[in-house]
This record gives structure tokens, sequence and C-alpha cells, in this order.
């Protein structure tokens, strides 16, 4: 494209949103025409980047024409900001977790038409974990694995979104679903660990950014993977990455691995 992309943030005064401001501010890939809150939000007029600047926040009943829209709100934002995309052609990048299965299916229903892009995690990082952690899940059948997760206390979904696409592919390593080897609670009297399980623990609190640790566990040896999170501005770099590669592609479902695959 030889022109900017024409993007919008939705969730934009969150703390993915407010990342992204800062980022998209100084790169000339893209021109951001909307900043979308939540509608009733107090942000509502506001000057996005305090007075210098005329772009103002707004919801999607003052939507502008847009290439793609990058999401990072909630199940009802990316649900507002999917049916803008349907509707006007525009390509969807989204980080939001926590969807219910009907959300879930309602975005693969769209990608069969306008490009869609997910990644519960866009970090560059994480996307090297969760293959290492495939292929160790593969070699070492036969030890125990758990995943355990922390993040700051106002995050609304357990276990993260992250949490479960490591659990994802640390079943497909074992040539199982998630849904037939996860286990999410241990209270009370669980009983002895169930061979082959994949158990999750979660911790919420404080300024946490983001951590996961993959624990492979054998007799008289251990395997710890894992991935911190310092920076917020990790994902935001990471979901500019994905809005720059997918603007003018074809409709599809696409993960944050199509883009590093292009990449290297
Ligand atoms: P946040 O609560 O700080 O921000 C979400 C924002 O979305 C809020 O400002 C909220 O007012 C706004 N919002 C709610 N409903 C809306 C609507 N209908 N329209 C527009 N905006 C709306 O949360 P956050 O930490 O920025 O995270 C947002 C989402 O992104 C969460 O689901 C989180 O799990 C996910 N996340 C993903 C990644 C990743 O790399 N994939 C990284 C961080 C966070």
């Amino acid at each position: 494209m030889t022109r900017p992309i024409r993007l919008v943030i939705s969730g934009a005064s969150g703390r993915m949103g407010i990342a992204l401001l800062d980022l998209v501010r100084d790169d000339e890939r893209f021109d951001l025409v909307q900043a979308v809150v939540s509608p009733g939000s107090a942000r509502l007029g506001k000057a996005a980047y305090g007075d210098v600047s005329a772009l103002r926040f707004s919801d999607w009943s003052e939507a502008t024409a847009a290439d793609v829209v990058i999401d990072f709100s909630g199940p009802e934002g990316l649900d507002s900001a999917l049916a803008y995309c349907e509707a006007n052609g525009a390509a969807l990048v989204t980080g939001t977790t926590g969807l219910s299965p009907e959300l879930e299916d309602r975005l693969g229903k769209a990608a069969e038409r306008s490009p869609v892009l997910r990644a519960a995690n866009f970090s560059l990082g994480v996307a090297v974990l969760t293959r290492l952690l495939r292929e160790a899940a593969a070699a070492l059948p036969g030890w125990d694995l758990d995943i355990v997760e922390a993040h700051h206390g106002r995050k609304e979904d357990a276990p993260s979104g992250t949490a479960l696409a490591l659990g994802h592919a640390a079943a497909a390593g074992r040539g199982a679903s998630l849904d037939e080897l996860a286990v999410y609670a241990r209270e009370g009297r669980p009983g002895a660990r169930k061979s082959g399980t994949i158990g999750f623990a979660v911790v919420r609190g404080g300024d946490i950014v983001g951590e996961h640790q993959a624990l492979l566990m054998g007799q008289g040896e251990r395997i710890e993977l894992g991935h911190r999170a310092t920076d917020r501005s990790i994902f935001a770099r990471g979901a500019l990455e994905a809005a720059a590669w997918i603007a003018g592609r074809a409709p599809g479902a696409w993960t944050i691995e199509d883009v590093i695959a292009a990449k290297v």
C-alpha cells in the first residue's frame, strides 16, 4: 500500500489501547482515523492525545472508513468491532481474550469473508515459547505438565488466553485436544494426579503485566519453560506488525505465527 494504512483502535482508553496510541503516533505506516471507547464512556469527545491532536475518543456511532481495526477491548467491544469490519470490509486484528463460544464462532465465520487475525499473545517471545512447549510435550509424553500464569489484579478472565494457547499447543504435541486433558481447578481432595492431564494455576495481583511458566515434571528432574512480560508495549508492537501485515490481505483466519513466518 502506498498511502498509510487507515487504522482504528478499539478499546483505545484501556491499558493496551493507551500503549497502542503511544506507539502509533510516530509510526508512518499508519493513519489513526478513530480511537474507539465504550458507548457512554467518560472519555467520549476528549482529545486522545491531550490537547495537541485533533483526534478525539469516539464510539462506533461515528465510524469512519478504515483499512484495519486493532481491538483490545473485551467481548462486547470485540463484538462491535467485528460488526464494523463485516459491514465495511476492514481487516480485524484482535487480542481480546475470554470470548464466549458464540463469539468464537462468529469470528470463525467472519474470517470466511474478511481477513481476521487473532492472537492470545502478540509477543515474539511467547510465540517461540509456544513452539518450544509443543516440542517438549511431544518429546516427553510421560511427564506431568502444568501451566502457571500470573497477571495484574484487574484481569477479568482466567486462565489467561495465553495459558490456554500454551495448553492447546502442549496437547497438540501429544496428539490430543486440550478439552480431553485440561484440569482447571484442584480443591479439597481431588485425588492423585491423572496421568496425561494438563493442569492450570492462576495468580492475580499488583501490576504484573503477564507471566507464563510451563512445568514438565519427570522423576528426579524437571524442565521449566517460562516467559515474563515486563512492558505491555511488546503486545502493542506485535499488534501493529500484524496490522501492517494484514492490510490488503485475502480473507482468512490468520495467526501471529503467519506474521512471524513472513519475517523469517
Ligand atoms: P483494559 O480493561 O485496560 O481495557 C479495555 C478497554 O476496552 C477499556 O477501556 C474498556 O472501557 C474498553 N471497552 C469495553 N467495552 C468496549 C466497547 N463496547 N467498545 C469499545 N471499548 C470498550 O484491558 P487491557 O489490559 O487493555 O486488555 C484488553 C483485552 O486484551 C483483554 O481481553 C486482555 O486479556 C487482552 N490482552 C491481550 C494481549 C495479547 O497480546 N493478545 C495482551 C494484553 C491484553
